[in-house]
């Protein structure tokens, strides 16, 4: 029988092969990966520089050794140039691979600001080990860096800067912090966290270029003004891969378009993780990746189950001030309650019925966590 082919070896196509392996000891499984297959958990790039994490370090087994401990094929440094959803085959390596089911653990890529100037090119964004090792290079000899991107993960790195000795900058056209996940109040608290830790801030305006002077780089924002800095790191979101899925005629729109069941608009082709848009959600956390992975092992292995996802509360690792928030779902209808105090914010979200829909919490309101999770409606029951 044609193996399991699962092309991506980040937190979506190794969780899910582990998962598989509790359910299907011995079907033929074989991963394809376009980088060179180490497991690694990818949140803790943001969180590595101060503790002096490297890329090998950060690596906790080879490729070769999950191929061991996963019973599988594992091709690194391949990428899957085309699918033949008739043929039920792949290309890669320049081989033709037959599959019995495909899944497209794919993730996304940073997106780049369109950005002037002779220096845009030297903008860097983490979302894998090989940025992260680049971005170590960047900042060696920086003392000051400018993020752009006041969000979640340009917040993280910011923090993990100033607590690596670096003199940081934090520019984006956002009034305060994580503007999308939090309400202003609570942005606030988090900003005046991170500036008494050491950090800058820039908003309301956006990066408009990056030019060399000397040996640093100038930035020129939109209200005429410019910042000096040694290094940039661009933080201002992902956007999935879909190009190969597109390619093959297999439905997309912000993500690839699966069902409940993780199954794509083609029968026998499966999508989890950054790439995959489920029943309209695109959810690019580590938890919701947890919840498909069990749902699609399964599948795969003769129990067709569905994917639900509980509220899942996402931590922002800034340890300059604690922030957890669970985000209300798309389309539910209601308002902030906000309070805050010199502890921290405490923000809940609430309909017209007084239903918790959603919540924010920071600093001692974190404590908060378990006890609102447990009041939340679930994402997709
Ligand atoms: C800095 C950072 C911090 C984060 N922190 C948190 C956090 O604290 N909590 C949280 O819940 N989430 C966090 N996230 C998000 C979380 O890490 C991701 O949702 C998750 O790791 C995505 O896993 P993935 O397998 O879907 O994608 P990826 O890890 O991007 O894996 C995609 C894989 O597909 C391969 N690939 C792509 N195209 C091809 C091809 N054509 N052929 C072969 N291989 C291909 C790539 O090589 C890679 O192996 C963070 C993200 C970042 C960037």
């Amino acid at each position: 029988m044609p193996p399991i082919v699962i092309v991506g070896s980040g937190l979506g196509g190794y969780t899910l092969a582990k998962e598989l392996r509790k359910l299907a000891p011995d079907v033929p499984l074989h991963i394809v990966t376009r980088d060179d297959g180490a497991f690694y958990s990818k949140p803790m790039l943001s969180n590595a520089l101060a503790k002096g994490k490297t890329p090998q370090t950060l690596a906790t087994a080879s490729a070769e050794q999950m191929a061991v401990q996963l019973h599988a094929t594992i091709w690194p440094h391949t990428e899957v140039t085309a699918i033949d959803v008739a043929a039920r085959t792949v290309t890669a390596r320049g081989e033709i691979v037959p599959y019995d089911k495909l899944v497209l653990a794919v993730g996304a890529q940073p997106i780049h600001p369109p950005l002037a100037g002779d220096a845009a090119a030297a903008v860097c964004s983490v979302n894998d080990l090989t940025d992260y090792a680049h971005l170590r290079e960047n900042i060696e000899q920086a003392r000051h860096v400018a993020v752009i991107g006041p969000g979640l993960i340009g917040c993280e790195f910011a923090n993990d800067l100033v607590l690596a000795g670096k003199a940081v900058t934090i520019i984006g056209p956002a009034a305060e912090p994580l503007d999308r996940l939090l309400p202003p109040e609570a942005g606030r608290v988090l900003r005046e966290a991170l500036a008494a830790a050491g950090v800058k801030w820039r908003l309301g305006v956006s990066v408009q270029g990056v030019d060399r002077h000397d040996n640093a780089l100038v930035l020129r924002l939109s209200d005429g003004t410019t910042i000096v800095a040694d290094a940039v790191l661009s933080a201002v979101g992902l956007r999935p891969n879909l190009d190969l899925a597109r390619k093959a005629g297999i439905a997309t729109r912000r993500g690839i378009v699966v069902d409940r069941y993780l199954e794509a608009s083609t029968p026998g082709v499966f999508a989890l993780g950054d790439c995959a848009e489920v029943e309209g959600l695109v959810l690019p956390f580590v938890m919701p990746i947890m919840q498909a992975a069990r749902a699609l092992a399964k599948t795969l292995s003769g129990m067709r189950t569905a994917v639900s996802y509980p509220a899942m509360p996402v931590v922002v690792k800034t340890p300059a001030h604690a922030v957890v928030v669970a985000p209300p779902s798309p389309g539910g209808e209601g308002h902030w309650e906000v309070t805050v105090t010199e502890q921290g914010a405490r923000a809940v979200y609430r309909d017209g019925q007084g239903r918790l829909l959603g919540f924010a919490l920071t600093g001692a309101a974190v404590a908060e966590k378990q006890s609102l999770t447990k009041e939340l409606p679930p994402w997709l029951d």
